[in-house]
């Protein structure tokens, strides 16, 4: 028998999410997020529960070509666009929309040779500061990409950095309109954050990532349940070691954990080499929540390579080959929040799911 550590993909649950987001952003189309392999859940993995969307935007072009195969003939966005020559060569031949932000990608495009004009998404940096043109030069580059006989339809993007928290996206979308309030073409602004908590943002377009896989984007403000979000990745496993300890006895590497009463603690298969994080550790006076049998527990001591532990006493009915949730859906449809997991490691779900490891083997249910 393999190790009992897997992950399990809910379609379902991409299905219900997407219809989350067409429900707060009604008006707009939706391009689901699926960069970084679908957040770590693999894009052959998500297509069917994201079919749905009316596009796919992703980085790179082997994943939208992966797509492609997938037989997806609809909208596919390069969301940082092209990154040399060749690569719009591909955009030609698939049929790739894409992300035009920098006077060099302008270049590129001036010097490509193409039958097809290309569709482009023209960014302006509205203050997040990361990829964009600045407001003055917006303007200048969005007349010099209408000039060009490689571009057909020009239509306008920005990203924000803040639609997750106090700040949100007020300064942003003023900027951006003003910038923008004379030029034709559809808009696009609002990524998962945006969409839900700043639904007259939403524009033409609406760019969801993490909402789709079942996070909140806002955890602890709102839970993934508050937002109505199911999760759409289950990690778990099962106990394969059962030890009692002694008042004073200590669990794993460096006895970060000491029992101050007589303790029953499950040792789990799964690891930092799986993909959960190191900093989920449980000492003293603060644990990692998991679930055994459906049942809320936390982890104690360091998690290792392969293995961490988790407190059974509460749990008398636990044992060797007892299922072990480590995010997501237990059997009996208990629900452990991935954003829950994250927070006591001091991270967030994306990182969690993006981080899931090529040795976890994964299944893709109902
Ligand atoms: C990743 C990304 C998104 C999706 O962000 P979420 O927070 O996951 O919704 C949207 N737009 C751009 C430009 C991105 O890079």
């Amino acid at each position: 028998m393999p190790r009992p550590i897997h992950a399990t993909i809910h379609t379902d649950a991409l299905r219900h999410n997407l219809t989350r987001v067409r429900e707060a952003a009604p008006d707009a189309r939706v391009w689901a997020v699926v960069k970084a392999n679908a957040y770590g859940h693999g894009i052959e993995r998500v297509f069917d529960g994201l079919r749905g969307a009316d596009g796919f935007a992703l980085l790179d072009l082997d994943e939208a070509a992966r797509v492609r195969q997938l037989g997806w003939r609809g909208p596919i966005l390069l969301l940082e666009g092209v990154f040399e020559l060749r690569d719009l060569e591909l955009c030609s031949r698939l049929d790739l929309w894409h992300t035009v932000h920098c006077a060099e990608q302008i270049d590129l495009l001036a010097t490509h040779k193409t039958q097809v004009p290309h569709r482009v998404f023209l960014k302006m940096n509205s203050g997040m500061n990361r990829l964009g043109f600045a407001p003055h030069s917006v303007r200048s580059a969005w007349t010099r990409l209408n000039a060009l006989p490689q571009v057909d339809e020009i239509s306008l993007m920005t990203h924000f950095s803040d639609a997750d928290g106090p700040k949100g996206v007020a300064e942003q979308v003023a900027l951006f309109n003003a910038t923008t309030a004379d030029l034709p073409g559809e808009r696009t602004l609002s990524n998962s954050a945006g969409l839900l908590r700043h639904a007259a943002a939403s524009a033409d377009w609406v760019r969801p990532g993490i909402v789709l896989y079942g996070s909140s984007t806002d955890f602890p403000e709102h839970t993934a349940a508050q937002w109505g979000l199911l999760p759409t990745m289950t990690l778990a496993s099962r106990i394969v070691g059962v030890q009692n300890l002694a008042v004073g006895a200590s669990v794993g590497y460096g006895s970060s954990f000491v029992a101050d009463r007589p303790m029953r603690i499950g040792v789990v298969a799964c690891g930092y080499a799986d993909g959960y994080p190191r900093h989920c550790h449980g000492t003293n006076t603060h644990g990692t929540p998991a679930l055994v049998d459906g049942q809320r527990t936390r982890t104690v001591g360091r998690v290792s390579m392969d293995l961490l532990a988790v407190d059974l006493t509460g749990l008398p009915d636990s044992a060797h080959g007892s299922h072990v949730t480590l995010w997501g859906r237990s059997a009996d449809g208990t629900v452990l929040s991935i954003d829950e997991v994250a927070q006591t490691g001091g991270t967030v779900g994306y990182e969690l799911m993006c981080a899931l490891a090529q040795r976890v083997p994964v299944t893709v249910a109902g």
